[in-house]
């Protein structure tokens, strides 16, 4: 099998499969229960939230154990837009256009509640720039969005800059950083986000477990509960945590604290290679999204002439896995809206490209037997 499907997905790692093991068997207590084993438990629990309080250098209060990122992102906006209204900030959100589904359909659901929103498109240079959402912004608007890291072409947006400015503004800033966390060196507490969300899955540990840190700056703005029930997670969100899962999501994102340097050494070496070989195999080919702003682990390539939905089956066929668009929306292989919002006018390009996407167990040798199968399929044709 070649997976070269990583922001999908990844595959839980030894490491972690053992921490959720020993949990699973050994910390079966109920952490709120007031027992020893129940105890013991709460510790590990409170141990883990801490250890990921250091990792991305954030209070540990502000940290929610939620069960992924499309939870937390629903939450965390919901929660803020929905508040801010309530204490007569305004009513205007403004987001980047190329955002994931759980944020954009929470978006369609809060338009029909009556909130204005404001989307804010790729430049011609393939930038979504701060500029255009300080333009945007006016009397009524009372929050930002935007992403980290595109999941479908891997553009890096300015989050870092928005922030600083969301902030001179008091408007509330959420940031979706799935696709960045644990893979970027990037010191959140630089971060300037009012919510930021994160999901097991991206990184190494197993999915139906994220995370979300709320941390206003302004504090009227205090969290919405989600669940409500036996007082878990602050009063927040109820229900029994999830111990297992929550540890070993904490022991992927220290695993990797240690590695991703060198990972993202080994995935700048991969891109190379992989435009190298492109190149020299005479494919015709060009990049979605700006390269100059991107991460090297996912990459989005218009194959011109070629289509996308074909060519996935038969590498499916070859053992090789890779996507058109993501795969964030139930199974769908329609066109991609991402590479609508990048590439209005170029239609051809919404479903002739593909998504490569590389993780640290990745090779050169992948890359080739990638390139192997593309030049069958245009032999094929
Ligand atoms: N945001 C981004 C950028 C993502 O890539 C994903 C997963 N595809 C999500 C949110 C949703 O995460 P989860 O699968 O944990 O709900």
């Amino acid at each position: 099998m070649i997976y070269l499907d990583y922001a999908a997905t990844t595959p839980v790692r030894d490491e972690v499969v053992q921490t959720i093991q020993e949990a699973l068997i050994e910390s079966f207590g109920n952490p709120s229960s007031t027992y020893r084993i129940g105890k013991s438990t709460k510790y590990l629990l409170t141990q883990a939230r801490k250890s990921l309080a250091n990792l991305l250098n954030v209070s540990e209060h502000d940290i929610f154990f939620t069960s992924g990122a499309t939870e937390s992102n629903n939450w965390a906006i919901r929660s803020q837009a929905e508040l801010a209204r309530k204490l007569g900030k305004g009513n205007h959100i403004i987001v980047s256009a190329i955002e994931h589904p759980s944020v954009m359909e929470t978006l369609v659901f809060l338009e029909q509640e009556g909130f204005e929103i404001t989307y804010i498109h790729p430049n011609s240079d393939g930038e979504v720039t701060a500029a255009a959402f300080v333009k945007a912004t006016k009397d009524q608007t009372i929050g930002w969005i935007a992403m980290a890291v595109n999941n479908e072409v891997g553009s890096i947006l300015p989050v870092f800059e928005l922030g600083e400015l969301a902030r001179e503004k008091s408007l509330w800033f959420h940031v979706d950083a799935v696709q960045a966390l644990g893979h970027l060196d990037w010191d959140y507490s630089e971060l300037a986000c009012t919510s930021f969300v994160g999901s097991g899955h991206k990184f190494y540990a197993p999915k139906g477990i994220g995370f979300m840190v709320y941390q206003p700056w302004d504090k009227q703005m205090k969290l919405t509960p989600l669940i409500f029930g036996g007082g878990q997670e602050a009063n927040k969100r109820s229900g029994t945590e999830n111990v297992p899962y929550v540890l070993g999501m904490v022991r992927a994102l220290e695993l990797l604290a240690e590695e991703k340097n060198s990972i993202l050494e080994h995935h700048n070496d991969l891109q190379n290679y992989l435009y190298d070989q492109l190149n020299q195999h005479q494919i015709a080919f060009e990049r979605n999204g700006n390269p100059k702003a991107k991460v090297p682990y996912i990459h989005n390539i218009w194959l011109k002439d070629l289509m996308a939905s074909q060519l996935l089956i038969l590498m499916d066929l070859a053992g090789i896995y890779i996507s058109a668009g993501s795969a964030c929306s139930a199974g769908s292989l329609t066109d991609s809206k991402i590479l609508k919002a990048y590439y209005p006018e170029t239609p051809e390009r919404w479903s002739q490209s593909i998504r490569l996407s590389f993780g640290k167990e990745s090779t050169k040798a992948d890359i080739d037997k990638f390139i192997i199968q593309i030049k069958k399929f245009i032999e094929r044709k």
